[in-house]
């Protein structure tokens, strides 16, 4: 291994948005001595070629993970557990698995089993990411100035966990550890429910008759062109995230409820004061998340879009 390098091998189950933004930067910066990607489709595999991606491409899982230090699953979460089931008995001893999904419980549960003593699982979940998917929508610079939270379970060996860390620390990230469970609280409020509100309202007005729909598109003031963006994000991630982090989802949804009913309620009674109240808490987290550096959406450089 050279000096750059943190992984002999590194193996890749999906490769869209995240899995390439994550492949670039190992390539980049040398940080594998050999990347080999995985993907369903000839489509995919073909672009992961095209841009260089990895230094082999498979659509067999278990032949991509044969000898592989890191396994990175980048599929949505829904096709975790056949996926491990399938690599599971392929896995050498001291292979460290990785992933970068939106929920973490799950993870733990459905990979978990079928990992053999000396395989180390220590789930990931980057902060970061855009409206768009596969290969050639990801770029080098997407986990900058970002957050990685993992969520390894208790007695997972240090040495995986810093392994993890490192190799995104090279992506220009900062680490959080979190249990996976306060993981998936946290992230039903700050994304799975405000996606969830931008599916709703973006359906809403497409339910509307054709004449008010076309007004909608024509006259898109910046609230709903922010919440049509949300909404294009890929509907299967989506569908998985909702289907596997339901409890916390379901809770957070029951308070935003309650919340939207009491001002349903102040502008029925025309009480102003209640609504100023609200509108100038809100105003000031907004100038937290600016002050955090965390208000610019991530978008590709000048020089990689097309
Ligand atoms: P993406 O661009 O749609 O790419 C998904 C990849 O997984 C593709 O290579 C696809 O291969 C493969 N794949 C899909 N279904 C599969 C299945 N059933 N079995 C095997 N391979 C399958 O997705 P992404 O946006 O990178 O998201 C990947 C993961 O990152 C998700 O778990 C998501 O929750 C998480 N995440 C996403 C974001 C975001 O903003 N997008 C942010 C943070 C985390 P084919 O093209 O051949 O079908």
């Amino acid at each position: 291994m050279t000096e750059e390098q943190l992984f002999d091998r590194i193996a890749f189950i999906g490769i869209g948005l995240i899995g390439s933004s994550l492949a670039r930067v190992i390539r980049r910066d040398g940080l594998a001595g050999h990347v080999v990607a995985c993907a369903r489709s000839e489509a995919t595999l073909k672009t992961v070629q095209d841009l260089a991606l990895a230094d082999s491409v498979t659509d067999n899982p278990a032949e991509a993970v044969e000898n592989a230090d890191l396994v990175v699953l980048c599929t949505p979460v829904g096709a975790y557990e056949a996926i491990a089931k399938f690599i599971g008995p392929r896995l050498k001893k001291g292979a460290i698995v990785t992933d970068v999904g939106s929920v973490k419980r799950m993870v733990v549960d459905v990979v978990g089993p079928h990992l053999a003593p000396g395989v180390s699982l220590v789930p990931g979940h980057p902060i970061a990411g855009t409206e768009n998917s596969g290969p050639e929508a990801g770029f080098d610079t997407l986990f900058e100035d970002r957050w990685v939270i993992l969520t390894p379970p208790a007695g997972t060996s240090g040495d995986a966990i810093e392994k993890v860390s490192d190799l995104w620390r090279r992506t220009g990230s900062n680490i959080e550890i979190m249990d996976a469970g306060h993981h998936d609280q946290v992230l039903a409020i700050t994304s799975h429910v405000p996606h969830l509100i931008a599916y709703t309202i973006v359906g809403t007005a497409t339910d509307l008759e054709d004449v008010l729909k076309s007004e909608v598109i024509k006259f898109a003031a910046s609230g709903f062109r922010d919440f049509t963006r949300i909404a294009a994000s890929d509907p299967v991630m989506w569908r998985d995230i909702f289907l596997n982090n339901r409890g916390a989802v379901l809770e957070m949804l029951g308070r935003l409820t309650e919340d939207i009913s009491a001002l349903q309620r102040a502008i029925r009674d025309g009480d102003g004061t209640y609504m100023e109240d609200k509108f100038t808490r809100t105003r000031a987290i907004r100038r937290d998340v600016v002050e955090a550096g965390q208000h610019i959406p991530p978008e590709p450089p000048e020089t990689s879009k097309s």
